[in-house]
């Protein structure tokens, strides 16, 4: 997919955002990191030594993690993005109900029977399964979901998890 390493290709994405003490605050988009990190307001972390970098390194494109030294995480980590995109991002554009290709969000609870709109209650969900599921609880329409649905700070836990291996 695309050329590697070409800048102009580059995709945004987002970075991992820490506290003073390293405790995750959410993430923000590759922009406003970069931002943060020349105004002086957070530092670059290496996230497999776990140690801060002084400047900009040398690709800035490998920024995944930086930290805000005068910040105190507090209160709930939000992910970047609104609405749709968001699910199917967290769900890695997989229907959580087959494992296909996902293109639709799906309501877990489906409104006509009182479901809110929340991270907690959508999940990916290709047209077929989406479809087939119409207004019915899995439950009511035989169906599982394939993983229960991870709240914001597993989805960050793992990204971080993952940087520290990279
Ligand atoms: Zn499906």
């Amino acid at each position: 997919m695309g050329s590697r390493g070409d800048t102009k290709e580059f995709r945004p994405r987002s970075v991992l955002v820490l506290d003073a003490n390293g405790a995750l605050m959410g993430e923000v988009s590759f922009a406003k990191a970069v931002r943060a990190v020349v105004s002086g307001r957070a530092v670059v972390l290496d996230p497999r030594q776990w140690t801060r970098l002084d400047s900009l390194p040398v690709s800035i494109y490998l920024i995944s993690v930086i930290l805000f030294p005068q910040a105190h995480a507090k209160g709930k980590i939000k992910l970047l993005g609104k609405g749709k995109r968001v699910i199917l991002r967290r769900d890695g554009f997989r229907c959580q109900y087959c494992g296909k290709h996902a293109s639709t969000i799906d309501h877990v609870q489906p409104r006509c029977q009182g479901g809110p709109t929340s991270y907690i209650n959508l999940v990916a969900a290709c047209l077929v399964c989406n479809n087939a599921k119409s207004g019915r609880t899995p439950e009511q329409a035989g169906m599982t979901l394939l993983r229960p649905v991870p709240s914001p700070r597993q989805i960050l836990e793992e990204r971080l998890a993952l940087a520290c291996n990279m």
